[in-house]
């Protein structure tokens, strides 16, 4: 047994592993197809309290809306998240999402950007609704959406989606 659970591939686990992570029910329930109401039950055993109930940012963008802190550990999480896809893996998404978010919060401990959030921001990057790519000026990494401008996190260029 490894020390986070992740090894193990069974949908009640992963459910767990996200709920520890404080992921919406929605989130939950999409990657495992386990009930709501059993999700619900196991959220408030595991955590505590009781699972928030508004609506999930329906895009990356909308996550991304807020501080230049929490606009950086969208593309941070992003560009993780980008090299995680590539590693070959079981294919199990719920657990590449992990492991990637993981690897965020050991990078930015006190992050903003939440399992729910990152969650949106995967979606997005695997449905090619946004994209990584880097700025001309300065070379570091970009949030990017097709047809939009974006402004550079670091030397505020304007760049192209
Ligand atoms: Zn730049």
């Amino acid at each position: 047994m490894g020390g986070t659970g992740l090894d193990n591939l069974s949908p009640c686990i992963l459910a767990a592993e996200m709920i520890k992570r404080m992921a919406r029910i929605s989130v939950v329930h999409d990657e495992t197809d386990i009930p709501r109401g059993i999700l619900r039950r196991a959220y408030v055993d595991i955590n505590g309290v009781s699972p928030s109930k508004g609506a999930i940012k329906h895009s990356s963008k909308g996550v991304c809306e807020g501080t230049r802190v929490l606009k950086k550990e969208c593309a941070a999480f992003s560009v993780i998240y980008g090299m995680s896809r590539k590693v070959p893996g079981d294919g199990n998404h719920a657990r590449l999402l992990m492991a990637a978010y993981d690897m965020f919060k050991s990078l930015r401990k006190n992050s903003i950007l939440d399992f729910t959030g990152a969650w949106v921001i995967a979606r997005d990057l695997d449905g090619g609704d946004a994209f990584v790519g880097s700025c001309p000026h300065c070379s570091c990494a970009v949030l990017k959406w097709p047809g939009d401008m974006t402004n550079c996190l670091i030397c505020r260029a304007e760049i192209a989606g």
